[in-house]
């Protein structure tokens, strides 16, 4: 029986190596955790690991458990660590209980044995790339200063080989960024993946050019620009939502797509109102707020002294999940995006607003750029599945609408059927998508994600 002071949900993701990783990627944000750790091993003891996997079950009220690897890079405890980990999750089960264990890797330590592993465990793998060759190894090198695109896409080239699901993260950075469509196409056409994170890289510099903890305005010059990031995301979107819908899964863009829904979460807590349900475990049982605080500050205690639930239900931690929506600067209030975007994630808030108040997000013109320009397909995309009709369909619309959008509509008459094809009349269709998105919520037809 879960207690009452537990949350109603959590996840978790651990670390069982720590900060250590096979691989120096320029901007990475964790390798300098290490500094919180003097003297460790970096290796997850098998007391942590049990503790981990039994109170995470105790955590869940639901049928259904997500146990979270990262890193750090999580492959180097070797296969023999993950084996054990299905032990106990098998050991502590409920009855009727399903695991799902999702591995964010950079892919360069796989090898067959691994990927027999992982597709015989139904293992989620995401693998870490930031677009071809030439743009992947601008960043993400190896200790040596080597670049790791060829080792990284043979990785990938396993996990696919064996069957394993996989996908893509992509750390968009100063770099990138300025190729959002050679990212994108290289993606979908040469990875042949269909599941993409686009993740920002907003990397702030503490005193001596570190990275280790939240502070200071000073951003890196590996940092997107905030322009940049709005184009990214906006081309890449207009790409999708012409071509690729129900093909190709973009995380940012199925967020929005329920955002433009009104349902009541995104599916991403960065463009939630409040958070605080998403935990980092270090290897030696430490429990941090979130993987972007692992921070001395938000250190919540250690999971071989206080039950995670208990932890993770503190009110210390719902403070921290509420100090999203209530710190956030008047701007943010009044934005006409505010449903889509809520001041994206605490992390990245550290300029002043145009008023003068502190905690806007550095981000902020991109994201307005990029929830304005989508609006218009994404009230098509809304009204079509709250309609029951399949997604791929906007792709339909939006051709027809910028073929010769006046001569066909002007034609329509209002009670014949749509031109899209949707088997509607006009007036209850593109007759009336100026009224769409009217902040009405809509029946559950849920875009798959
Ligand atoms: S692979 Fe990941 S953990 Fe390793 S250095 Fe690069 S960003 Fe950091
Ligand atoms: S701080 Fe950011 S990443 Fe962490 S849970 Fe909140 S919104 Fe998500
Ligand atoms: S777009 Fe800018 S002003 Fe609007 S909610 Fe997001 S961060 Fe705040």
């Amino acid at each position: 029986m879960t207690p009452r002071n537990f949350p109603q949900r959590i996840h978790v993701l651990a670390k069982p190596t720590g900060s250590t990783c096979n691989l120096d990627c320029a901007y990475c944000f964790y390798l300098q955790k290490e500094g919180l750790y003097p003297g460790s091993r970096f290796r997850m003891s098998d007391e942590v690991l049990e503790s981990y996997i039994s109170q995470l079950i105790e955590c869940h009220r639901t049928d259904t458990v997500t146990v979270s690897w990262q890193g750090g890079e999580p492959t180097l405890m070797g296969v023999d660590f993950y084996r054990r980990a299905i032990a106990l999750q098998e050991e502590h089960r409920r009855p009727g209980m399903r695991f799902e264990n999702t591995l964010q890797t950079n892919g360069t330590l796989l090898n067959d044995e691994w990927c027999e592993f992982l597709r015989e465990n139904n293992f989620l793998v995401g693998i870490s790339i930031d677009g071809p060759s030439s743009l992947h190894n601008t960043h993400r090198v190896d200790r040596a200063g080597k670049p790791t695109f060829d080792r990284v896409m043979r990785g990938l080239r396993l996990l696919q080989k064996h069957g394993v699901e996989q996908n893509v993260l992509v750390t968009v950075n100063r770099t990138n960024a300025d190729h959002p469509l050679e990212v994108y196409r290289f993606l979908r056409d040469e990875a042949k993946t269909t599941w993409m994170q686009f993740i920002p890289a907003v990397e702030r510099i503490n005193g001596g050019a570190g990275t280790l903890t939240q502070d200071g305005t000073a951003v890196s010059d590996r940092t997107v620009g905030l322009e940049q990031w709005g184009a990214f995301l906006t081309d890449i979107f207009d790409e999708w939502v012409r071509r690729d819908v129900g093909k190709v899964f973009i995380q940012t863009f199925e967020a929005a797509v329920r955002s433009w829904l009104h349902l009541p979460s995104s599916g991403m807590c960065i463009f939630d109102p409040t958070c605080g349900h998403g935990l980092a475990l270090e290897h030696n049982g430490d429990l941090y707020a979130c993987d972007h605080f692992v921070d001395p500050e938000y250190l919540l205690g250690n999971i071989l002294e206080t039950h995670m639930g208990e932890l993770a239900g503190s009110e210390r931690q719902r403070k921290f999940g509420r100090d999203k929506l209530e710190s956030l600067p008047g701007c943010c209030r009044e934005c006409e995006v505010f449903f889509a975007c809520h001041g994206e994630c605490p992390k990245n808030r550290f300029v002043i607003s145009p008023d003068g108040e502190p905690g806007l997000n550095v981000l902020c013109a991109g994201y307005k750029h990029f929830f304005r320009h989508i609006d218009r397909p994404l009230k098509i995309l809304a009204h079509l599945l709250r309609r029951g009709l399949p997604a791929e369909q906007v792709m339909q619309v939006m051709a027809q609408q910028e073929t010769a959008p006046a001569t066909v509509h002007s034609k329509v008459g209002r009670n014949a059927p749509c031109p899209c094809g949707s088997g509607l009349k006009f007036k209850k269709c593109h007759g009336r998508l100026g009224n769409m998105g009217d902040g009405k919520p809509g029946p559950a037809s849920v875009h798959p994600s």
